[in-house]
């Protein structure tokens, strides 16, 4: 039976519409050979909303978002909007819509692929075979615990103070995210948290472990957040998922990105409780190379790939499309971002027709 999706597609500013050019290819195609429809509607973000209707976030492209069943974000921002008051860059557009889709689960996964992993600053049998997916807590904690602000104290000093808060159900969503991620890959699941200093920590650590209970084929362990940080570098590939709150989850999610080395390659989603989720990749909107045909839409299409695994519950689609992205990597076929010599130097556009090359052989 045909299975039909509404998709709202952002592609934003700089590179953004190339990039989405190619993942929407894609789309299509995998989308014919599989039998899924796709009913997609492009909508306004960051400056390119700007400049058509003065704000970065237009309501009717948040109500197109919620009324869809997933959300393909390529990226916002240039140097042009970098004046402007805050609440109207770019960057509140992406924060408006997270906060409107109640978006509190983010997946950052960290792949070393075999024919990149030179690319890495760390030794090859350090980082071959690396595959973590970082699972962080993206609406509480310490970014938005109160009481919050600079004070002044009865001295007149001033004080500094944010508050690390967590309540059970908030952890346990996320924890519920984390084991259902854990159990659509190996099965592992390693939470990060700090416990032996921070109380808060140890609700969440106490929390973890009920919830991993009630999936006997998850295999749960904990790390303090240091000793995490050493691991990531000392030996990533004992990682398989990783659950965190939403500090640690920042600079954690950020350090096992960088073991891959390749920006142009790293997609991401955002997941909410059950409104659409939102895919896009970790890069940004690479204005320095906008229009020069020379952006790497990998990471674009990983994050379609992503929509169909974690959004739409369509995995055969999404296995298909990333052994097509290794297959180009393995004949050779560069983005000049991952390119190294003796492989063939391809634009945005030559990339696309690449993958659509290799899908529709498969
Ligand atoms: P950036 O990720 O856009 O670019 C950093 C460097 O990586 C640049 O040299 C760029 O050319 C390169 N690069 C990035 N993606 C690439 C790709 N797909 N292919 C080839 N090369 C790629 O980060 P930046 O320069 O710090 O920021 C540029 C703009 O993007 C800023 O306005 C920033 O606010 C915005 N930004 C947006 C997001 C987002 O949309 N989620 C994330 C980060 C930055």
């Amino acid at each position: 039976m045909t299975q039909s999706y509404r998709i709202t597609l952002l592609p934003g500013d700089g590179i953004g519409p190339e990039i989405m050019t190619v993942a929407v290819a894609v789309l299509k195609l995998v989308g014919q050979q599989l039998d899924l429809k796709w009913e997609f509607t492009e909508a306004l973000i960051g400056g390119a909303a700007i400049e058509a209707t003065g704000e970065p976030l237009p309501a009717a492209t948040l109500e197109a978002c919620r009324n869809s069943d997933g959300v393909l974000l390529a990226a916002i921002g240039g140097y042009q909007w970098d004046n402007l008051p805050r609440h109207q860059r770019p960057e509140t557009g992406l924060l408006g819509l997270r906060a409107g889709l109640g978006l509190f689960a983010n997946l950052r996964p960290a792949t070393i692929f075999p024919q990149l992993v030179d690319a890495s600053s760390l030794k090859k049998e350090v980082v071959e075979g690396v595959d973590i997916m970082v699972v962080r807590e993206l609406t509480g904690g310490v970014y938005f615990g109160q009481p919050k602000g600079i004070f002044t104290t009865e001295t007149g000093q001033k004080r500094g103070v944010n508050t690390m808060v967590y309540t059970e159900s908030e952890i346990d969503r996320i924890g519920k995210v984390a084991l259902e991620t854990a159990q659509k890959r190996s099965g592992k699941l390693c939470s990060v948290d700090k416990a032996n200093v921070l109380d808060v920590s140890q609700l969440w650590r106490d929390r973890i472990t009920q919830m991993a209970a009630k999936y006997p084929d998850i295999e749960l362990s904990h790390l303090y957040v240091d000793n995490a940080a050493m691991q990531l570098l000392r030996a990533p590939k004992q990682f398989d998922t990783i659950v965190t709150g939403n500090l640690f989850g920042d600079i954690l999610s950020d350090a096992a990105a960088m073991l891959t080395g390749s920006i142009g390659m790293l997609p991401s989603a955002s997941l909410g409780e059950d409104g659409p989720g939102v895919f896009e990749p970790v890069h940004g909107s690479a204005p320095d190379i906008a229009g020069q045909d020379q952006a790497n839409p990998l990471a674009q299409v990983l994050s379609a790939a992503m929509m169909l695994r974690y959004g739409l519950n369509q995995p055969t689609a999404a296995d298909r499309i990333e052994q097509a992205v290794l297959q180009v990597l393995e004949q050779g076929d560069r983005t000049g971002d991952i390119m190294s010599p003796g492989m063939n130097q391809l634009g945005c556009k030559a990339m696309g027709e690449a993958l659509i090359k290799v899908l529709s052989h498969s």
